[in-house]
């Protein structure tokens, strides 16, 4: 650039993990707020996104570089997107950088340029085209690609695989081409919004919660509590059609989008509008043309994840978050934001109502709703002829078990297959046994680089650590006295797996895991034989627990409830309860009633106890008032520092000194706790502490932290470290 043009400071965030945005200079025209430039940073060309003109810097101007290129010349972010990424940065104390390029897609990320491109779509080659009605996935496919073609990927998440692609296109019926997308306006289309074929008839509950939702004006946060099978599902569905109908856009936010195929082709069956997802197991193309059908407009109900919340919108006019209770909304490393959290605000900054929806919400959310800052909505019945289930608490105390199943257990498993119905039995540790053990002296395989054992894993046969991910073979001898009697201690899913199938060897088991679920496409294949009913017994974790409907489910079975009663986390009761009831909410769903059996050591538990009598509601409110005596969250407000090293010393002396700095400088209303080692102290070689500060308000938190990351900052040991800062922690370690 000639010396005649006057260069003007330009502020861009840049993606390191250091908490401040940098100066550099540019030639005017600046590049507007929002966009790409690329910059030098160090001795690397970088990507880095303008959000500032400032006018002056507090780098001597003879030290300011100036930008390399520009990448975009409109932002890429509008102004209420970059509101929200600042906000965040500030609440969250996270490097800007990171926060900011956390809202775009890696391509993005990388520089390219944020247009369309060229991508391989299903088509329909003739629009009346029809499979004989034995061909169930394959006449879905074909509704579904009715609307618009679609990729793969997407075809993926809607429950249909590309093999029954390739057969649709040896029939001729659809063929694959590559296509450049181009932003398409839905609002002028004067097909009719929805499908109108099978909308049910409201129940009076769900009515109400339509009205006032309908009603809603600016920001409005709802919490729309239903048990399973209340119709939450419809109650969305049919808020969404007046906020459609303006020509406004719907953000829809799940927990897993691999979970949930049932629930993305209801949303696409009801509207003749353009559906898209967004979630992680789309390819990175695949996420920036969605991710840019957001942003211009062309898409009219997105479906994502977490991180989906932070996509940009022409015209978002609701938001609704399924499951709200459900952890995986916390992003759990790096920039650790709460979608749900920032979802409200998002719909605060808009004036948007905002609905959360769950059979088993959030304390944090319970409490709002209690408070009066959330509308609560309750949906207590289920529609039709559906009943609620029936809870059993069934003592194992001094029983002799078979794999885990006591007697009782065994023979009503048996009668309910008897009478041809399904049973589902939940046990959340996969695997053959959690532990294998020397019979003749005691050794314990213990894994080399965590404070655990070996999980033992039959099928196939090997030893695997569920912590560090570390696999070794079985050994044949203890290695300890040479002894060949090996034993497995503890249950896992394998092996209640073999033992239901030795005992009931007549009828199909499937067993539903991480472990065989691995292979894309293998978890619909296990739930379409759950549906048409190859398999009647099946087992289970906490994946098998959300959301599916199976109606033939008539008995539901939770094999150990004692872990979660004596853990350390005081979140461990709230999860349990969560858990407990999603599972329970499997049984019974259609005409057949279901019932719920609970098996326990500590069937006087009062916790279960009200779980089983009161439901989720009272327990609820009973935990809430022990949190509030206890001063714990959502009554007081908390933040984790984790810091962990392969030198276990280092890390103590780290924290050590943080809080000798830190603790006399704290107001009195601030308790800071620590530092307490983890859990499990050692995982994956590395030595694990944490520091916990809680505080009356965020203002005091915030202040707390600010303080701790200025004293961070100029510690020598903080380098022999990795640590991090997590506000509102889910977890501790
Ligand atoms: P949730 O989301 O609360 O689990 P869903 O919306 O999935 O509940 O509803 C459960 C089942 O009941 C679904 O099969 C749904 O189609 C059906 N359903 C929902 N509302 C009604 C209604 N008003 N009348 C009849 N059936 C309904
Ligand atoms: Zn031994
Ligand atoms: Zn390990």
């Amino acid at each position: 650039m000639s010396a005649s043009t006057p260069l003007k400071l330009l502020r861009v965030v840049l993606p390191v993990p250091l908490r401040r945005a940098f100066d550099y200079l540019s030639a005017d025209p600046l590049p507007a707020v929002g966009c790409r430039v690329s910059v030098q940073f160090g001795p690397r060309t970088m990507t880095a996104l303008v959000i500032e003109h400032p006018s002056e810097s507090e780098v001597p101007a003879n030290k300011l570089k100036a930008i390399k290129g520009v990448i975009d010349t409109a932002p890429i972010l509008a102004k209420p997107e970059l509101k929200l990424l600042a906000w965040a940065t500030q609440y969250y104390l996270y490097a800007p950088g990171e926060v900011y390029f956390q809202a775009l897609p890696t391509l993005l990320r990388k520089g390219e340029a944020a247009a369309y491109r060229s991508t391989s779509y299903w088509h329909l080659l003739d629009a009346s085209a029809q499979v004989s009605s034995q061909a169930v996935k394959q006449q879905q496919a074909l509704t579904v690609l009715r609307q618009g073609p679609l990729t793969t990927g997407e075809l993926a998440v809607r429950g249909i695989s590309s093999a029954i692609l390739q057969a649709l296109a040896k029939k001729g019926l659809v063929e694959k081409k590559e296509q450049v997308p181009t932003p398409s306006d839905w609002r002028h289309a004067n097909a009719p919004l929805t499908n109108d074929t099978n909308k049910p008839q409201l129940t009076t509950e769900q009515a109400l919660a339509v009205s006032l939702i309908k009603a809603a004006q600016g920001f409005s946060p709802f919490l729309l509590e239903g048990i399973t099978g209340s119709g939450k599902t419809e109650v969305y569905l049919q808020i969404m059609e007046p906020i459609l109908q303006a020509g406004m856009q719907v953000l829809v936010l799940v927990p897993e989008i691999g979970l949930t195929p049932q629930t993305i082709a209801r949303f696409q069956q009801r509207f003749t509008l353009p559906v898209k997802t967004l979630h992680s197991a789309m390819n990175e193309r695949e996420r920036l043309d969605a991710w840019l059908s957001c942003k211009d407009g062309s898409t009219a109900i997105m479906i994502g994840t977490r991180s989906a919340l932070l996509t940009p919108f022409a015209r978002l006019g609701l938001i609704i978050i399924d499951e709200e209770h459900d952890s995986s909304f916390k992003q759990q490393d790096g920039f650790r934001y709460h979608a749900r959290d920032l979802a409200l605000l998002r719909a605060h900054q808009l004036g948007l109502p905002i609905v959360l929806g769950s059979a088993t919400p959030s304390f944090e959310s319970l409490h709002n709703a209690a408070s009066g800052r959330y509308q609560l909505l309750t949906l207590k019945q289920r529609p039709g002829s559906a009943t609620i289930a029936q809870h059993l608490l069934l003592d194992s105390k001094g029983v002799q078990l078979h794999a885990g199943l006591s007697p009782q257990l065994i023979a009503l498993v048996g009668q309910e297959l008897a009478q041809g119905n399904q049973v589902m039995l939940f046990l959340n540790r996969r695997g053959y046994a959690p532990a294998l053990l020397c019979h003749s002296c005691g050794w314990i395989a213990d894994c080399e680089r965590c404070d655990a054992h070996y999980t033992w894993h039959r099928q196939p046969s090997h030893l695997h650590c569920h912590h560090c991910d570390h696999q070794r073979p079985l050994p044949a001898h203890c290695p300890s006295c040479n002894s060949s009697e090996l034993i497995g201690t503890g249950l896992g899913t394998e092996q209640v797996e073999q033992a239901l199938a030795g005992l009931f060897p007549q009828y199909g088991i499937i067993r539903i895991d991480r472990d065989n679920t691995r292979r894309k496409g293998s978890f619909e294949l296990h739930l379409e034989g759950i549906r048409n009913g190859k398999y009647q017994i099946l087992i289970g974790t906490q994946m098998l627990a959300k959301g599916h409907h199976f109606p033939d489910v008539t008995l539901v079975a939770v094999l150990d409830a004692d872990g979660a009663l004596f853990a350390s986390d005081f979140r461990a009761t709230e999860r349990f309860a969560q858990l407990y009831i999603q599972v329970a909410g499997r049984a019974g769903r259609a005409s057949k009633p279901g019932r719920v059996v609970l098996q326990t050591h500590q069937p006087e538990h009062a916790l279960l106890q009200d779980l089983t009598n009161q439901g989720y509601q009272h327990f609820a409110q009973q935990a809430l008032q022990e949190r509030q005596l206890a001063n714990l969250p959502p009554f007081s407000f908390q933040a984790l520092f984790r810091a962990q090293a392969s030198d276990a010393k280092a890390v103590q002396q780290f924290l050590q000194q943080l809080v000798e700095h830190l603790q006399p400088n704290l107001p009195l209303s601030v308790l800071c706790l620590g530092p307490l080692s983890a859990q499990m102290e050692r995982k994956a070689g590395q030595y694990r502490y944490q520091l916990l500060l809680q505080a009356p308000n965020r203002r005091e938190l915030a202040a707390a932290c600010r303080l701790a990351l200025a004293i961070i900052d100029t510690q020598v040991a903080a380098r022999k470290v990795r640590w991090s800062l997590d506000i509102d922690p889910v977890e501790t370690w």
